[in-house]
């Protein structure tokens, strides 16, 4: 990933301008890419780090792993592996957890085959080995732009599997959704299963932006990538290597070695810690699993929520940067 998917507009700074002025007049030569002034992934980091630098953020934070939260009447207590801290609110940030492992490749990992998934933790780009024929599977940005990288160093030994046809798409959500009026027709309807499908719809899962698109098929018809429509269903894993059956495609395809950028679950997966602190403190979940909280953010008078956790308030831009701002815009009206 050399450039951000989403514009220069969204980024972390408070005023809408932060990045482009961080930029410079003159930006560097590459720092923003056409259309829509995508910034590049540099660009945007040394931006963050300016940002933690100049409000101090970094005296706020504590490195620890959560895996307790009780609700008390006056604070809510979070256990961590580094100690116990009580907050008089708390906010909820965390982020998606649960990657999207496919039956088949479950069970070609167990057999010993060499699958691994791309936002693992344990992950490394550069471990992944030189020889032999390797899979991506994925039909996103990331499953794109793993597969050029890989196969960059690799000509036509990389194969990207996809489920569908291309879908080709500026953003991963629809660009409507970065206007107020798109969220305040969301916020009238009270019926969550109905904001739920809304969300869901305009959610443009499994999409790649243009320029990636050309490139793409630039390298494909240089023979040096190569891509098939299929679903996975079935893997045997034999001393040749990793053959996996496609469902729409008669042929069988061989690889040694599979990367799944298959990404991450849907909907608001909560860590076990998590829901059983809120069961514990009667928070209400709608059908779909996300917490029912207000158009503060609040799930209990001391408990907010963002990212994923406060889709259905904020909306299908919630997984992204300019939902993490419009969530720290709600927050900001708390007194
Ligand atoms: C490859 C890639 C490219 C992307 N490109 C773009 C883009 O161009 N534009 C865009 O808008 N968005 C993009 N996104 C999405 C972007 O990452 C998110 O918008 C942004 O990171 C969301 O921030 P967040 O703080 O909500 O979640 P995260 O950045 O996921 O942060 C969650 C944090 O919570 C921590 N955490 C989780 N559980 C616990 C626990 N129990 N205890 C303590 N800490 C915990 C995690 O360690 C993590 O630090 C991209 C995502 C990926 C993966």
């Amino acid at each position: 990933m050399t450039h951000l998917r989403s514009p220069s507009l969204h980024h972390l700074g408070l005023r809408p301008v932060s990045l482009r002025r961080f930029g410079g007049t003159r930006p560097a030569r590459g720092a923003f890419q056409f259309p829509h002034e995508r910034p590049s992934l540099e660009l945007f980091t040394r931006h963050c780090e300016s940002l933690i630098h100049q409000h101090g953020l970094q005296e706020l934070r504590l490195q620890g792993s959560a895996r307790s939260m009780e609700c008390l009447p006056d604070a809510v207590r979070i256990e961590t592996a580094e100690g116990r801290l009580e907050a008089r609110r708390v906010v909820l940030a965390l982020g998606p957890s649960c990657l999207v492992w496919p039956d088949w490749a479950e069970e070609a990992a167990r057999a010993g085959a060499s699958v691994v998934h791309a936002f693992a933790p344990n992950f490394d780009r550069n471990s992944v080995p030189q020889e032999g024929e390797l899979i991506v599977v994925g039909g996103g940005q990331s499953a794109i732009q793993l597969a050029m990288e890989l196969a960059a160093t690799r000509p036509g030994r990389v194969t990207l599997v996809a489920r569908h046809e291309w879908r080709v798409n500026d953003f991963d959500f629809e660009p409507m959704w970065a206007e107020s009026t798109a969220l305040r027709r969301l916020n009238r309807f009270r019926c969550a299963k109905k904001r739920r499908q809304i969300v869901n719809r305009a959610r443009r899962n499994g999409s790649v932006a243009p320029r990636e698109y050309r490139a793409f098929r630039q390298m494909e018809e240089r023979g040096e990538i190569h891509r098939k429509v299929g679903d996975a269903k079935t893997c045997r894993v034999t001393s040749d290597g990793i053959h996996l059956e496609l469902h729409n495609d008669r042929d069988e395809l061989r690889g040694d070695h599979v990367i799944l950028a298959t990404g991450f679950r849907r909907g608001p997966a909560m860590a076990d810690w998590l829901s059983s602190g809120a069961e514990r403190a009667g928070l209400a979940r709608l059908p779909c699993g996300s917490p029912l909280v207000d158009p503060l953010l609040r799930w209990h008078p001391r408990l907010h929520v963002a990212g994923a956790l406060a889709e259905l308030e904020i909306g299908p831009t919630a997984r992204n940067i300019f939902g993490a701002r419009l969530a720290a815009e709600r927050l900001s009206r708390v007194s």
